[in-house]
């Protein structure tokens, strides 16, 4: 094998999802680089595979990231891995791969689960136009104005959500893009996977009666003429100043209204817009 990065993905829950093409190459590359090791050593040592294994992941992303391409520019061949699914779509991967091409090394992709895709396909939502936006923010205010941002969007919208917030982001996403159809899929692939489907109301009421446990993704329904029209914040507020004539405290006060985000946060952004103005 000659320098290649591979970018490899694996199962999102069930083992039986692991391609043939993915066990073959991790058994062939000079170095698996992998999010987190103890758990990739399960999955290689269910499929026979003991190779030379270096975590990569988040926080070390810049040190491990030079050590993996000086590996590819020695003439190694490197396997990319993540805990789950596609590395890179939520998952580190991105800086190793825009490097590696930036230095003209060869990097290929082996396809496999990818819990966004899975749940899209089986979702019965608009599949010829949709927008993956990963996990929202975990603050109400920046979440609502990331919603909001995502209101006029064709097509379907592709969530990824942490179980013990989910039920805060539904109630986000009626304030902010309206009684949409959405699905939240869970445990994709696992044994207890279900489609939890509906408007988001009906999808709240049931996700109420009792605690979301595993991993969801939330699909939303493109909207009607009339929920697609509302603006985003930094579009009100450029709107808003342009007139001239209210205080900050007003524009705040009617963005806040308008784009469905809190006062203060609709008045820091108009802070900003200002200072970066002057
Ligand atoms: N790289 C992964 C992929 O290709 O889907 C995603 C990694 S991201 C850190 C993990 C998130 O993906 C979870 O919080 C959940 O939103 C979604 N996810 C992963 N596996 C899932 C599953 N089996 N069922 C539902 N959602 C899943």
């Amino acid at each position: 094998m000659t320098a290649t990065l591979y970018i490899i993905a694996t199962p999102i829950g069930n083992l039986e999802d692991m391609t043939h093409r993915a066990v073959r190459i991790l058994g062939e590359v000079d170095l698996i680089a992998a999010e987190d090791t103890r758990h990739s050593l399960k999955l290689l040592n269910h499929f026979g595979i003991s190779k030379p294994l270096t975590s990569y992941f988040d926080h070390n992303q810049q040190l491990k990231g030079e050590r993996i391409l000086n590996a590819l520019r020695q003439g190694k061949s490197v396997a990319l891995i993540s805990d789950a699914g596609t590395p890179c779509i939520s998952d580190p991967g991105y800086q190793l791969v825009r490097d590696a091409v930036a230095e003209n090394i060869s990097v290929v992709p082996i396809p496999g689960a990818c819990a966004a895709i899975t749940a899209l396909s089986a979702s019965g939502l608009p599949t010829d136009s949709f927008t993956f936006a990963g996990f929202p923010p975990s603050r109400q205010g920046k979440r609502r104005t990331f919603l909001s941002g995502m209101s006029s969007l064709p097509g379907t919208l592709i969530l990824y959500e942490a179980p013990h917030r989910l039920l805060e982001t539904l109630h986000d996403i009626r304030e902010v893009l309206g009684e949409r159809q959405v699905i939240v899929a869970r445990e994709l692939t696992k044994m207890y996977e279900e489609c939890i489907r509906g408007s988001v109301s009906e999808v709240v009421a049931a996700v109420s009666q009792g605690i979301v446990r595993g991993e969801v993704v939330i699909l939303i329904a493109p909207g009607t003429a009339v929920q697609m029209e509302r603006e985003p914040l930094e579009q009100v507020l450029h709107r808003l100043m342009a007139d001239g004539m209210l205080s900050m405290k007003d524009i705040a006060k009617q963005a806040s209204e308008i784009a469905c985000v809190s006062r203060s946060e609709a008045y820091s952004e108009a802070l900003k817009l200002r200072n970066g103005a002057d």
